[in-house]
């Protein structure tokens, strides 16, 4: 199967279409940085056409039992596991993550398709018998009906298996609009649901920018609309679709800390930090770019750790099966990072590590940037307050466990943390008290399995539910009571008093 076409097509009513926009922008190889795919801005009568596709799909689909759209689930997911290794490529050629990495991408993804095979148990109401005399009463969770998803650059074929395994099992016919970074692995799985016989409409993909994003947020036939990107476009998206009557979960960025106590085994924080600080250089919601150790001892320590070991970083292409870890999305990207580097000089950051000037034979065009350790940073420094999202790590000292759990929680985003520690006391402390939605102990990247939900706190996400799991269910689906009495319970005569 072939990773990538010249030009990306959107897929409407089960058909791939050629968009008919003059607007297209290059897709990169990030590793080279030369094109390797063209990207329509799809138009809003190209959204309009999706979205009347998925409607026209939608009553059959919401009606079609559970275990027959069970059926096709487990059909899905056994293709991408039977096509892991063709999603990990055309991920990491448009990513630049390596072939690894990838990889788990895609098996995290797996995951969430695994638990929406489990549909018909998770979507069973509940009921009550004689709730009055003659009378019982049922709940259970119907389908919204159309709903959509617009995903960033970073997770391009697991973001968006977050999202729509779980609102097509439950009922749903789904629009998505994919990040425009890096747009052929989630074609790619489109082309594997398609194969494993969903009806035509069930799924739809739209590529474009800002434009069509409006028109889904604007689109009144769109009843839910889930969003994962940066915070800023995460608090647009929510109080656009939200003043539109949609339910909108809106998930946004981070600045996850480790907080690394004395008692904790310091290699083992170190290379806890160098997975989670460097692993797909920085560029995950879920990656450590702080490391608060508590005393000076323990700053010492674990920095004199992380030197060499950032040092001796293995940086490459995706090709490059040792390399630990690749090139930014873009040169923007890497330009940006670069930039936030020369600022945490200027406001007076000590620069153990310098990943700027980093540049690898033969791939002298990739956006690059090389390891970097800040130490020394404070809480009034832009490369604290800000998501760099690159292979940036910030060690901020602190004198104090109470002073860690300050920071954390005074921090804007609230999306994950970890602690390192060997004392069950301050561990249990630290869960029940920091600001945060998701929180690890000894554990560096604490997000949690297909069954459980993710979310974060604070600016790291906007809206009333997390993210897939049981709470993917309650998002996409809503509550409907049933009361009934059949004639032979109905007493004669008009009652005006309030049913008891
Ligand atoms: P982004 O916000 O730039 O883009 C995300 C999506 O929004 C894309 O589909 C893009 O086309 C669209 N978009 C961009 N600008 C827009 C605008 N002005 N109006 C309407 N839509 C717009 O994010 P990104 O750079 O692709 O991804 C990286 C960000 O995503 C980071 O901030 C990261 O922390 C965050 N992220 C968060 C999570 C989470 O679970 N909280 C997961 C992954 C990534």
């Amino acid at each position: 199967m072939s990773a990538a076409t010249d030009v990306i097509s959107n897929a409407i009513g089960g058909a791939l279409q050629p968009s008919a926009s003059g607007r297209r922008q290059p897709v990169f190889n990030p590793a080279t940085g030369e094109p390797v795919a063209e990207l329509p801005l799809s138009t809003v009568d190209e959204l309009n056409a999706a979205v009347a596709a998925a409607k026209a799909a939608s009553v059959e689909w919401g009606q079609t039992p559970p275990l027959k759209r069970a059926k096709h689930m487990f059909r899905f997911k056994q293709l991408l596991d039977e096509n892991a290794e063709d999603i990990a490529r055309a991920i990491s050629r448009e990513h630049g993550k390596t072939h690894a990495d990838a990889l788990g991408e895609v098996s995290r993804g797996i995951e969430v398709v695994d638990f929406a095979c489990g549909i018909p148990q998770l979507l069973k109401g509940e009921f009550s018998r004689n709730v009055g005399p003659g009378i019982d009463s049922y709940a259970d969770r119907q389908p919204l009906g159309v709903v959509a998803g617009i995903t960033p650059f970073n997770f391009p074929a697991m973001v968006p298996l977050w999202m729509y395994p779980i609102a097509v099992a439950c009922g749903n016919c789904f629009i998505l609009k994919p990040s425009e970074r890096d747009p052929s692995a989630p074609m790619l799985v489109y082309e594997l649901f398609k194969q494993a016989g969903f009806p035509d409409g069930v799924l739809n993909v739209v590529h474009g920018d800002k434009e069509v994003v409006d028109a889904i947020l604007d689109h009144r036939d769109i009843k839910a609309v889930s969003f994962v990107g940066s915070t800023p476009i995460a608090h647009y998206v929510y109080t656009r679709g939200t003043q539109a009557g949609k339910r909108v979960q809106a998930l946004g960025g981070a600045k996850n800390h480790m907080v690394v106590m004395p008692d904790a085994d310091m290699d083992k924080a170190a290379d806890a930090l160098m997975g989670a600080g460097y692993g797909s250089a920085g560029e995950r919601c879920m990656a450590i770019s702080v490391a608060v150790p508590v005393g000076e001892k323990t700053a010492d320590a674990l920095v004199s750790r992380l030197k060499p070991r950032i040092e001796s970083l293995k940086i490459g292409p995706y090709t490059d099966p040792d390399a630990d870890m690749g090139p930014l999305v873009t040169k923007q990207a890497q330009e940006r990072v670069l930039g936030y580097i020369d600022k945490g000089v200027e406001e007076g950051a000590e620069l153990v590590v310098d990943g700027r000037g980093f540049s690898l034979q033969g791939y002298e065009n990739g956006y690059f940037v090389g390891g970097t350790l800040f130490d020394r940073v404070t809480t009034d420094m832009t490369i604290y307050r800000e998501e760099i999202f690159g292979p940036v790590l910030s060690v901020v000292r602190a004198k104090s466990y109470d002073e860690a759990v300050d920071m954390i929680d005074a921090h804007e985003f609230g999306n994950g943390t970890a602690i390192f520690t060997r004392d069950g006391d301050t561990a249990r402390d630290f869960c029940d008290r920091v600001e945060i939605g998701m929180v690890g102990v000894n554990v560096p990247i604490p997000v949690p399995v297909a069954y459980h939900s993710f979310g974060g706190w604070k600016r790291s996400l906007f809206g009333d539910h997390s993210i897939y799991g049981p709470e993917g269910v309650r998002f996409y689906t809503r509550l409907k009571t049933v009361t009934t009495r059949w004639p032979e319970g109905i007493k004669e005569g008009a009652v005006f008093t309030f049913p008891t």
